[in-house]
């Protein structure tokens, strides 16, 4: 027979968002446990580019509780970095982390939810999921994708310009992974940069610092019943960081509109132009992993679950946390996941009764 383990709470993913619920939720002395499907802490930090560096100042990529130190002679910290922050977060509040668990579903089992691993069952009353979106690449359906001959990486796989030096390589995609790799590429590699539209870059004096404080005036302003001033994105879509700037100034960044298919040995465009290429990056964006949840039968739009804040429609004992905005204001971020995961223990411990 199956074992069953028991938590009045349990988190699913051991990224930022799981330790900033487990911050709140052992503050507000709630029973729990954090299930990570990583055999080490960091989350998705451990497994991005080598020249990855946040779009913000160290001081506001904070989790609740505990500023994240600057990194010597850096003003944008790296993911090593973050992942030594994220280690220390996670030692620093003795936050109960079972890792490498995988959680395959999430089932209704009478008052509780029964949370399903390989290394066995957890009978919870409530369950926060917080497993975040780079487990989830998403590849856009493009006419051809398969003749393709050469080598084709999501962002995910991608690591550093030196395994792809001297190769024609396109970079597809006109967010920030997309231009972050095309600077990456573009001293090395004979570059093509694809996007769907002409690259909108935010103002150079624009980071995440800004970015946070309009999302956070913005949802002060739905709060207060005042006018929408819109989200992040009608500032821009792509931060400058200093390597996007340089590498943009530097007239290496043009831009191409999308092809329309890939050939066994390129990609072609409407009017039949062509160009051939050995590798293909796709910086296409990701979604939500939650396919953990399909037992509970929630839907949702683009493979996002409804909510009312971090709370799912349809299941109040399921929070969902970090995924995005639509999960909570800049809560795909290190510093606006502390708000969201605030509110969802808060919610947690009024229905186990602690509040
Ligand atoms: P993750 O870090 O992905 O953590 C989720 C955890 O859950 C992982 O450990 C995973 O293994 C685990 N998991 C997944 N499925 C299961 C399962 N079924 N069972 C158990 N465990 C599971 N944010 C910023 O604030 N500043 C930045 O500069 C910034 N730059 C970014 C650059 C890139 C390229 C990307 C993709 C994102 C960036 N972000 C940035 C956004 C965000 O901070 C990161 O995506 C962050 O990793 C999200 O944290 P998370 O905890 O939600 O998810």
């Amino acid at each position: 027979m199956t074992q069953h383990q028991a938590a009045d709470t349990v988190v699913i993913g051991g990224g930022q968002a799981g330790l900033a619920a487990g911050y709140h939720l052992r503050r507000l002395g709630i029973d729990f446990v954090v299930l990570d499907a990583q055999a080490a802490p960091g989350g998705a930090w451990q497994h991005t580019w080598d020249s990855l560096h946040l779009f913000s100042p160290a001081a506001y990529s904070s989790l609740p509780g505990r500023l994240m130190p600057p990194q010597e002679g850096e003003t944008y910290p790296d993911a090593a970095h973050v992942v030594d922050y994220l280690t220390d977060y996670e030692q620093r509040y003795a936050l109960p982390i079972v890792r490498p668990v995988r959680v395959e579903a999430v089932h209704r089992d009478g008052t509780h939810l029964r949370v399903e691993t390989g290394a066995g069952n957890w009978r919870a009353r409530t369950v926060i999921s917080a497993t975040g979106t780079w487990w989830r690449p998403f590849l856009p359906a493009v006419p051809g994708r398969a003749d393709f001959k050469g080598i084709q990486l999501h962002t995910v796989e991608y690591r550093s310009p030196a395994d792809l030096a001297g190769q024609r390589v396109i970079v597809v995609g006109g967010g920030n992974s997309g231009a972050q790799i095309a600077a990456d590429l573009a001293y090395e590699t004979d570059l093509t940069w694809a996007t769907l539209r002409e690259p909108r870059y935010l103002a150079d004096d624009i980071d995440g610092r800004a970015l946070f404080d309009h999302a956070t005036a913005r949802r002060r302003a739905l709060d207060e019943g005042r006018s929408d001033t819109g989200g992040v994105a009608s500032l821009g879509d792509i931060v400058a960081v200093p390597p996007v700037r340089t590498a943009r100034d530097a007239g290496l960044l043009k831009a191409q509109p999308m092809f329309t298919r890939l050939t066994a040995t390129g990609v072609e465009w409407p009017d039949g132009t062509r160009a051939d290429a050995d590798a293909i990056v796709w910086c296409t964006g990701f979604r939500p992993a939650l396919s953990h949840l399909a037992p509970l039968g929630l839907r949702g739009p683009r493979g996002h679950l409804l909510t009312t804040g971090t709370q799912a429609i349809g299941e109040p004992r399921l929070h969902l946390l970090g995924y995005g905005d639509w999960t909570g204001p800049a809560s795909a971020t290190l510093i606006g996941v502390g708000r969201p995961a605030r509110d969802a223990a808060r919610a947690i411990a009024a229905l186990l009764g602690n509040a």
